[in-house]
């Protein structure tokens, strides 16, 4: 049982996942979490791209909110992180070159995150 009451998903947020996927988050392989990421996305999500972190107190905040959620609050991470599903800003930053992107293994492995990416996807944690 979680410690956390608020890191974890509702009943009703667990049964349409269910319903959809058969399966929730957690128990998601990877081409399983893109397509939940991206049907998010298509079914409307808006994520809170703005305000950039610029400094290294704004980028823990930042992560200090992603850490107590649990593997199946992939909503609740991608609005945080301010997700998008393409490259942002005049520099058209993607996740491709952030420190924190596996390349070979197209995922994000910032540990707040820890999730797939494509790599012309970008998130505001995003970091050289
Ligand atoms: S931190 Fe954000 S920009 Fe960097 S790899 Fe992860 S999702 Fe992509």
């Amino acid at each position: 049982m979680s410690e956390n009451p608020e890191a974890s998903i509702t009943q009703e947020q667990r049964q349409a996942y269910i319903d959809k996927y058969g399966l929730t988050p957690a128990e998601a392989g990877h081409e399983m979490l893109i397509q939940m990421i991206e049907d998010h996305f298509a079914e409307g999500l808006e994520t809170e791209v703005e305000p950039f972190p610029e400094t290294d107190r704004e980028f823990g905040a930042l992560l200090d909110q992603l850490r107590p959620l649990s593997a199946d609050q992939l909503r609740e991470k991608l609005v945080i992180s301010g997700w998008l599903l393409q490259p942002y800003g005049e520099d058209q930053m993607r996740c491709q070159e952030c420190m924190y992107y596996l390349v070979h293994k197209r995922w994000c492995d910032l540990p707040e995150l820890d999730l797939p990416a494509k790599p012309e996807w970008w998130c505001r944690l995003w970091r050289i």
